[in-house]
């Protein structure tokens, strides 16, 4: 495999290290950026409230000026005494100059204006009580006890409601007895109407100044809305670019951080994942060599080449010792299997067979004669006749559980399962002919034969305790064949007790 990262392997520390510093460095610079620009977005909030605020108070307080002089308007209309209604114009006098006095002079102009309209009522009210004094005047010169009554009435009607319409009918119903009250009647009646004019036009400015001071009271509280929507408006657009400001830093937090943990994933997680998975596949005796893919980082390239190194070293040793377990189960001489090996498969050959009721047979054999063979031929040559009978033992044996071994010298053994006892006495007859039959010549060519004597024992193991007990009557079998006379096979006497079982 070729790997991308076949010259460059930086360091993992180093990396990391400049990747915080990098970081360190990033938060500076956004922070230098941010600072001042939140700072100045704060500032220039401040200065918009300090830009619209006074104004908008001043609107307020304007429009409660104005309120005020409509109520002096009001009290000059209304008020029945002079005194009152020269304080009352004197307070709105005061208001519009303050006007003048803050330089709002269009607001001085128009209220100016209504300060007018107070003065011209104030000068009908002078010219009505004028006009009263005329009246006063001619009821007192009569004395008509009708027009002492009107009089009366007269002087209980406030000076604004005196109209000439109610009080017509009232004076052409006093009587006229002669010239003198006729004149005076129609004096009488030209004052009283004189006053009901001036009324009328009293009335008239009242409505044209409340009208006007309406329309500047409207245009203060629009001007105000329009300031307080300026304000908002201005306070909007910073609390925006806030907005903006914030998304794209986080936008590019995010960025940042998903770039980092993409690298962190790509370049380190990965490797040590595959690392980990490498050691495990090492542990469960798996026996593919480890490889993994190329690595970036020097620390980890190294974690990962040890890890291959270990999995190769893993598998030449597991190798090693299976060829030594081999071995150690092994007989140096014949290669069969040897005495330990041939312990542990009859021991669990025989518990297997007990778990399930199954039949185990053991046979023993051993070579007739072999030390006058070894004498006759030599040791050499009696190894060689060991060889020739482990090359036909071998053949036997093959099922799993069952096994050919090297007893001990010139004795073999023989684990055989699922035979019945016909079977087994064919089989050690079979081995016996074959070992007969072999034609072993030694160096010289001389005819070296020899013959093997076999005890076989069969038996469920059901019915042993242990499996030396099996292999002990195996062993009697065998001395049974020697004592007999050799080169024979001999069943061992304990498998007629249980025959009927075997049937
Ligand atoms: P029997 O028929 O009663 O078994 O007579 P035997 O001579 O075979 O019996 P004995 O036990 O007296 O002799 C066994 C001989 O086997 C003795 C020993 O020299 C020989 N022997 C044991 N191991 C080896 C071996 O590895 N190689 C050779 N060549 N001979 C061995
Ligand atoms: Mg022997
Ligand atoms: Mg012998």
């Amino acid at each position: 495999m070729t790997s991308p990262y076949r010259q460059f392997h930086p360091r993992l520390s180093t990396t990391l290290s400049l990747v915080v510093c990098a970081l360190l460095l990033f938060m500076g610079v956004i922070s230098w950026l941010v600072v001042p620009l939140l700072s100045g977005i704060d500032q220039s909030s401040g200065q918009t409230r300090e830009r619209y605020m006074p104004s908008i108070l001043d609107h307020q307080r304007n429009a409660l000026k104005v309120e005020k002089i409509s109520g002096y308007l009001n009290t000059v209309y209304w008020a029945q005494d002079p005194d009152a209604e020269r304080r009352a114009r004197l307070q709105a006098q005061v208001l519009i100059q303050s006007f003048m006095l803050e330089e709002t002079f269009a607001l001085a102009g128009r209220t100016a204006e209504t300060l007018d309209i107070i003065k011209r009522l104030m000068e009908l009210r002078e010219r009505q009580r004028r006009q009263m004094e005329q009246v006063a005047l001619l009821l007192g010169q009569s004395g008509s006890p009708a027009l002492a009554g009107l009089g009366r009435r007269l002087l209980l009607t406030p000076l604004r409601e005196v109209r000439w319409p109610p009080f017509a009918p009232l004076l052409a119903a006093i009587p006229a007895p002669d010239d003198e009250d006729r004149i005076r009647l129609q004096r009488l009646a030209r004052h009283l109407q004189q006053v009901s004019i001036l009324n009328s036009q009293a009335d008239q400015l009242l409505e044209r100044g409340q009208a006007q001071l309406q329309q500047v009271a409207g245009a203060l509280t629009t001007d105000a809305a329009l300031r307080v929507q300026q304000l908002t408006e201005d306070i909007g657009r910073d609390a925006g670019a806030v907005a903006r400001y914030t998304y794209l830093l986080i936008g590019v937090v995010t960025l940042i951080s998903v770039l980092l943990f993409g690298a962190l994933h790509r370049f380190v997680l990965r490797p040590l994942q595959a690392s980990l998975q490498g050691l495990r596949a090492i542990e469960q005796d798996h026996n593919d060599h480890v490889r993994l893919p190329p690595v970036l980082f020097s620390e980890l390239n190294t974690i990962c080449r040890a890890v291959e190194d270990y999995s190769a070293m893993t598998r030449e040793l597991r190798q090693l010792n299976e060829e030594l377990q081999q071995l150690s189960h092994q007989d140096g001489l014949t290669g069969l299997a040897n005495r330990r090996h041939f312990d542990q498969v009859l021991h669990d050959a025989f518990n297997r067979a007990r778990r399930h009721h199954a039949r185990l047979a053991v046979v023993m054999l051993d070579i007739d004669h072999f030390k006058r063979l070894n004498d006759t031929f030599g040791h050499l040559n009696g190894d060689e006749c060991l060889r020739a009978l482990a090359r036909v033992l071998k053949d036997y044996a093959l099922r799993s559980g069952e096994v050919a071994a090297r007893y001990g010298g010139e004795e073999f053994a023989l684990v055989l399962t699922d035979v019945n006892r016909q079977q087994l006495v064919r089989l050690c007859e079979q081995i016996r002919q074959q070992v007969a039959a072999l034609q072993l010549v030694d160096a010289a060519g001389q005819a070296m034969p020899f013959t093997v004597s076999l005890g076989a024992a069969l038996l469920p193991a059901a019915a042993l305790e242990q499996e030396c007990a099996l292999l002990q009557l195996a062993d009697q079998a065998l001395y049974r064949a020697k004592q007999e006379g050799r080169n024979r096979v001999v069943l061992s006497e304990g498998e007629t007790r249980p025959a009927e079982a075997l049937a």
